[in-house]
């Protein structure tokens, strides 16, 4: 059985093309759902059916949006792929300040 679904209000921050489709990042809770269900707090998720990617409010929001976008960007990346290339991400980003 399952439970009601609470709901919970989402900012809409803005939208992006990733390979040619708009996608919307949101600012708020990540549903439990797909590879999440289960989860405890996650900082992101990508719905790739939506088209929608949430960053949690308490996230690193630069580096969640950066991993998020590359699971949109990849989807046949497995986790430690697309961790490896937020990290790269952020070191050089850091770099320039
Ligand atoms: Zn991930």
């Amino acid at each position: 059985m399952r439970s009601p679904v609470k709901t919970r209000s989402h900012a809409v921050l803005f939208r992006i093309p990733v390979r040619g489709k708009m996608w919307t990042i949101k600012l708020g809770r990540p549903p439990r759902k797909g590879a999440a269900r289960g989860a405890k707090d996650i900082d992101g998720l990508c719905d790739y059916e939506a088209r929608t990617i949430y960053i949690a409010r308490r996230a690193d929001f630069r580096a969640t949006l950066i991993h998020e976008v590359l699971h949109a960007t990849y989807p046949d990346l497995d986790e430690s792929a697309i961790a490896a290339g937020e990290e790269s991400i952020v070191a050089a980003l850091d770099r320039l300040g």
